[in-house]
């Protein structure tokens, strides 16, 4: 027989959203009717915008005339979403970029979890705790962290806690690390990063020769002038960091798949040899090897986005999601949780009352209100006693949950 890679046998087998939908089954099963409102899973609910399915069906059309047909386009994406991704998300921002900086890809979870592979499997990884579980799995499969120990940390990765005694600011790794995961606005907390800290990371990661590997993917949720959208609005960051951005949360890509990772010219890694390698360079030979293009109405439909309408009706959707963010927030927080997050971010991280675990916590929101959250020991061992609530909901439901919440007593 054909044997296996198995350090996927080293991955924690009650993975988060399978066990949540696990309990919400056997809930419904045993109270049929019951109406149970889902504020768990960060996936958006608002309809495509009609200029971004305009472009779409247009773009679908045009493949059908002898014309317009396309076939293998460019791996990297087509020059006209590149050239508006570089004016309207970066230039603005005083960030120059040649199009060669730009990946465009299916999606920031393949990108974040494919990046490990043109890095050494000895490289040392720092991810934040909680986590988007994609970056730990991603080198878990690849072999990079060994077994996982009985609080649920891999021993050969470098954990940096983010809670409310650190003001959901991690400290810089004690030892010295390779790559570092960061993701801002965050998921799950729902916090930002200040531009001053964002150098010191940039700085840090000067001083360490170690990568940052900026997950952006939420940046459109930022509504304070001060939150920096870009790590490469810090001086310097071309250097030692690539960012990852979608438009799966911006604009509601989720179903339509359309992301792209920058990679600056000047990011380098190193052979054991010492050779300087451009990581641009690298991640080309991968891309173009492994991928084969997004398709042309998606791309097309990524560049409406940046149409005058497209920019105004991507706007509205998200100003639907952060003001049932602050539905959330202030509903809850007046029935006395201690809340976090929802502010430039569409998630609320909750501390769960009486130091109550978050998968307990789960259940009595469940059971009790029939409201699904998503526990924030999922994310990682410092997510416990932690709850996510997620923004992206229906107005009427969030409007439920909150009251429904508010009557609760623990
Ligand atoms: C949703 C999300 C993404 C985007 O994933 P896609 O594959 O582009 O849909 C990336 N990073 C984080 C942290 C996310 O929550």
């Amino acid at each position: 027989m054909a044997k296996i890679n198995e350090n996927y046998l080293k991955l924690k087998a009650g993975y988060l959203f399978p066990e949540i939908s696990k309990r919400v089954k056997l809930f419904t099963e045993s109270n049929p009717g019951k109406k149970v409102i889902r504020l768990g899973i960060g996936d958006v609910t608002l309809p495509l915008p009609p200029s971004i399915v305009n472009a779409m069906k247009l773009a679908s059309e045009e493949m059908g005339t002898s014309s317009g047909f396309k076939g293998y386009g460019p791996e990297q994406g087509y020059s006209f979403l590149i050239e508006e991704i570089i004016k309207n998300d970066y230039k603005p921002l005083g960030v120059s970029l040649s199009q060669d900086e730009i990946f465009v890809s299916d999606g920031s979870k393949c990108d974040t979890g494919n990046i490990q592979e043109i890095f050494s499997i000895d490289s040392k990884i720092a991810v934040t705790d909680p986590v988007y579980p994609v970056y730990v799995d991603t080198n878990v499969m690849a072999g990079r962290t060994g077994e996982s120990t009985l609080d649920g940390r891999y021993s050969g990765l470098v954990y940096l806690p983010c809670t409310k005694e650190n003001g959901f600011q991690p400290d810089f790794p004690k030892e010295k690390v390779d790559l570092i995961y960061l993701c801002y606005p965050n998921n799950p907390t729902g916090t930002t990063i200040t531009k001053s800290r964002l150098k010191e990371w940039v700085e840090y990661a000067k001083k360490n020769n170690s990568i940052i590997l900026y997950d952006a993917a939420y940046e459109a949720f930022i509504s304070d002038p001060n939150v920096p959208r870009s790590i490469f609005e810090i001086e310097g960051a071309k250097e030692v960091a690539m960012e990852f951005r979608s438009f799966s949360k911006t604009a509601g890509f989720t179903g339509t798949r359309c992301a792209f990772i920058v990679i600056p010219k000047e990011l380098n890694g190193i052979t054991s040899n010492g050779d300087k390698v451009s990581i641009n360079q690298l991640w080309n030979r991968r891309h173009t090897t492994k991928f084969n293009g997004v398709s042309y109405p998606i791309q097309k439909a990524a560049a409406a986005c940046y149409s005058d309408s497209g920019k105004k009706e991507v706007r509205d959707n998200i100003l639907y999601y952060m003001e049932n963010a602050k539905i959330i927030r202030e509903g809850i927080s007046k029935n006395g949780y201690e809340v976090y997050g929802g502010v430039n971010a569409p998630y609320i991280w909750l501390k769960t009352p009486k130091s109550m675990t978050s998968w307990d916590f789960f259940d009595q929101l469940l059971n009790k209100i029939q409201v699904v959250g998503t526990p924030g020991s999922g994310f990682g061992p410092s997510g416990e006693g932690y709850f996510r609530l997620s923004a992206f909901g229906k107005r009427e439901d969030v409007i439920e949950a909150v009251s429904k919440i508010g009557s609760l007593s623990f």
